[in-house]
């Protein structure tokens, strides 16, 4: 078995850690370039959602470097995402690629099915060893998601332009090679201190902008057009709303005891929305007001071109942003999107939020 998976951010560092301490062969996808796009646009329906795309690009440039099974997420909702890897699969067998597609669905209220498609994959392999495997990788989303914290506090007061991103990728380098839970928690550690390391003006005064929308959107730099890093090197502190362990969390922990997460974030959104309406719609709503009520400057709002939860956030962020003082921009974003507007955008956005942040200071 020749197992991959499709990318999402710094995803594919613990599945890549997950899978081999299964003892399974992995085969990576190549890193997201344009080629992935091209390949995924061209073999998926057009109007599918832009992550769809890339995915499908994942899937056939790991195929072609020898994978023969695919492990996938599912999902429920009023969403497309449920419906995914049904259609991946298709697309993939019509090309005549010859594959398993392993797909791991949200437990739903009982973990049974989700057990049951783990020992699938990892044959005959103990319990023991399959929660040992699965609580390194844990730790290490964890520590991912610490480490990138981090260099969003960090890269938008560094002296020297790529400074922060050049030790943010060297504490990924070192979280992707531990392979034990001691060894990541050393990992974590030295990633921080390499963090710390860097040259900063601590003094700088930033704005502070909040980032809301869909997760993938969100989490993938190459689907984003690196917006942090952009939004970092332009002197803005950026706050993530997602990141891939309270997705974890939310989806797979608590959702398999039948609780429901994100409490706080749907109190806030409940003068706005007060339902669930697939993806992330709900949280986009419920953070800005939060991130209104926490004193940010601002929010950016990122959605792939035709997603429904988000364009139905969409529809109601304006009123939340006039009626909480908050500014908010939103991104459209799929493979026609260009950098040269997106740069152009992002940077009337931050004239504004400069002026408004002086004129509160004059009173
Ligand atoms: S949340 Fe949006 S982009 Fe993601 S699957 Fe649903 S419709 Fe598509």
């Amino acid at each position: 078995m020749k197992v991959t998976f499709p990318h999402m951010g710094n995803m594919s560092i613990a599945i890549k850690g997950l899978l081999t301490d299964l003892g399974l062969e992995v085969v990576p996808p190549p890193p997201i370039t344009k080629k992935t796009i091209t390949l995924g646009v061209r073999h998926s329906p057009e109007f599918a959602c832009f992550p769809l795309k890339i995915n499908m690009g994942n899937f056939i440039e790991a195929l072609d470097e020898g994978a023969n099974t695919i492990v996938m997420a599912g999902g429920t909702g009023p969403c497309r995402f449920g419906y995914y890897a049904q259609v991946q699969r298709e697309i993939l067998l019509d090309l005549g690629y010859d594959f398993e597609m392993i797909v791991l669905e949200p437990p739903q209220g009982q973990l049974s099915e989700l057990t049951d498609k783990l020992k699938e994959l990892c044959g005959e392999r103990s319990w023991p060893h399959i929660m040992r495997a699965l609580h390194n990788a844990w730790r290490k989303v964890k520590a991912m998601d610490a480490i990138h914290a981090r260099s969003l506090q960090v890269r938008p007061r560094e002296l020297q332009k790529g400074d922060t991103t050049r030790a943010y990728e060297q504490a990924l380098q070192l979280l992707d090679e531990a392979r034990t839970p001691a060894a990541t928690s050393a990992c974590l550690r030295q990633g921080l201190e390499l963090l710390n390391k860097v040259p900063v003006q601590h003094d700088k005064e930033v704005l502070r902008i909040g980032i809301i929308g869909e997760i993938y959107m969100v989490l993938e730099p190459f689907a984003n057009l690196q917006m942090e890093k952009v939004l970092g090197e332009m002197g803005v502190e950026v706050d993530r709303s997602i990141y891939l362990s309270h997705w974890i969390k939310e989806h797979l922990v608590l959702s398999s005891i039948g609780l429901k997460g994100s409490k706080d974030t749907k109190k806030a959104a409940a003068p706005y929305l007060q339902h669930f309406v697939g993806g992330h719609g709900w949280e986009s709503v419920g953070d800005t007001v939060r991130y209104a009520r926490r004193g940010f400057d601002g929010v950016v709002h990122i959605l792939p071109f035709t997603c429904t939860p988000e364009i139905v956030a969409q529809s109601i962020l304006p009123t939340v942003s006039r009626e909480q003082g908050i500014p908010l921009i939103s991104f459209s974003l799929d493979e026609q999107s260009g950098e040269a507007g997106f740069r152009t955008r992002l940077e009337a956005f931050l004239d504004l939020l400069k002026q408004r942040k002086t004129q509160e200071k004059l009173g």
